[in-house]
């Protein structure tokens, strides 16, 4: 009998067995896939401050800082969001903060999926096509945007009809007309329906992705062609061999409650995936790491107080810790505390996910507008003066002021917590 049974390892996965592990617990992990982090579901972009939050080391995954994202309305102007971070690679680090876990004393087993999860006498049956494979008091499902076992125990999982499909292609960046910088540069145009294409740079290549819901890989092809001047099949392989990555985003917000007894869901299994950026390895990392913080104080090993480098952390410090009085009460259930601790979190909010929204309702005139009053500044810096002008000339865009505010508010957090 274990103590924990993590079922996938992603980063949200990976970190929890990495910290249950490492506070002594008797942890079994299990991916369905043959290797961790093989194939790559992702644009792998990290911003600096997710390993902030979490504590977690920069690694040799890491292969090209940069200085923040620049979001490109259809005119070309920009405005900033500038949050530094890394081009990584990603299967790097997925196995990495895996590999941590096994370090640490987490039992892996890769390539076995988990099809069924039964709780008697108080513990979990954890089974795959051969019949039971291990026995847990707690568990953690880890195992990404499409829902299974996060149904099995009794919660409600992502709709799978709502995920937003994305796909990725790699160039050699002398294969393309597109000058190479030290930002992630993302376009949005109501032509990239739901979404946007980006631009990541990293060594000597770029990785050019779309996510969108109106056909991604005619979206990507034709920003290929017209703004990099580059057949798409010039595209290169990845380090894995792969001709192009892609994969499905959860993105309608968080599932409605993240824990019951004894199980708690982390990352996309949790609709925890930006609404912007849909960047999610950074908020996967921190539910994994509040998991096990919870599943630690349930087993007897610690205490329901975050992390100190989270209370440290001024945005976390001034907004959420503080006076948080009977909320996060050090008493509570292990599994109450968790799914409390997440809805206090500013990227799960409801308003959060609605305002994020609005970036993508915009039309081509009005992103454009936006475009203009910006012209290369940081989302923060908004020039009133000139706001007022562009309304003063286009009347009939009076409610851009109102909107442009919830957008800017939306950015702040995805600054904070958008990859
Ligand atoms: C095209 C694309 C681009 C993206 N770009 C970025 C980006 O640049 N930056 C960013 O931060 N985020 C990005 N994301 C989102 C990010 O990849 C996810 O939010 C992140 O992977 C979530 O981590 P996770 O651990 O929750 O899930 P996952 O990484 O999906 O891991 C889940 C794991 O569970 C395993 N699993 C599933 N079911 C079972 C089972 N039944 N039994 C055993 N194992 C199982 C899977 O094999 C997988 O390894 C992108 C996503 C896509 C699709």
């Amino acid at each position: 009998m274990f103590d924990v049974a993590v079922i996938g390892q992603g980063p949200a996965g990976g970190m929890a067995a990495l910290r249950l592990a490492e506070a002594g617990h008797s942890v079994v992990a299990f991916d369905r896939k043959k290797r961790v982090g093989d194939p790559i579901h992702c644009g792998e972009g990290l911003g600096k401050i997710a390993l902030e939050h979490t504590n977690y080391p920069v690694g040799d995954w890491a292969i090209r800082e940069v200085k923040g994202n620049r979001i490109r309305m259809p005119n070309g102007k920009a405005v900033g969001l500038m949050s530094p971070g890394y081009s990584i690679h990603r299967w790097g680090l997925d196995s990495k903060i895996s590999d941590d876990a096994v370090a640490a004393g987490t039992e892996r087993h890769e390539g076995i999926k988990i099809s069924k999860v039964t709780k008697e006498n108080g513990h979990w049956g954890l089974f795959a096509k051969d019949g039971e494979v291990a026995k847990a008091r707690q568990l953690v499902i880890a195992e990404g945007r499409i829902p299974n076992i996060v149904k099995q125990v009794g919660l409600k999982g992502n709709d799978k009809l709502r995920l937003l499909p994305g796909l990725q292609y790699k160039f050699k960046t002398c294969d393309v007309d597109f000058p190479d910088n030290d930002y992630f540069d993302f376009y949005i145009d109501p032509m990239y329906a739901d979404g946007y294409v980006w631009v990541f740079p990293r060594d000597g290549i770029f990785n050019v992705g779309i996510v969108a819901t109106n056909g991604a890989k005619s979206g990507l092809e034709y920003f290929c062609r017209e703004q990099m001047n580059v057949d798409p099949e010039k595209r290169i392989l990845n380090d894995l061999g792969d001709k192009q990555n892609g994969g499905l985003i959860p993105r309608d917000g968080p599932i409605p409650q993240f824990s019951t007894k004894d199980a708690y869901v982390v990352g996309d299994s949790a609709g925890l995936t930006n609404p912007i950026t849909k960047g999610g390895v950074h908020v996967g990392m921190l539910s994994g790491e509040y998991a096990a913080i919870a599943i630690g104080n349930e087993l007897g090993s610690g205490k329901l107080v975050p992390p100190s480098h989270a209370i440290n952390h001024h945005e976390l410090r001034g907004q959420y810790w503080e006076n948080c009085g009977e909320a996060l009460h050090p008493d509570l259930e292990s599994h109450v505390w968790y799914d409390r601790i997440l809805k206090r979190q500013p990227w799960t909010k409801q308003k959060f996910v609605d305002q994020s929204k609005l970036i993508y309702s915009l039309d081509k005139r009005v992103l454009n507008l936006i475009g203009e009053i910006y012209n290369g500044r940081n989302y923060s810096d908004l020039p009133w003066l000139k706001m007022f002008a562009v309304l003063i000339k286009n009347p009939d865009l009076a409610p851009l002021a109102g909107k442009l505010l919830k957008i800017k508010a939306s950015l702040k957090i995805t600054e904070t917590y958008g990859w």
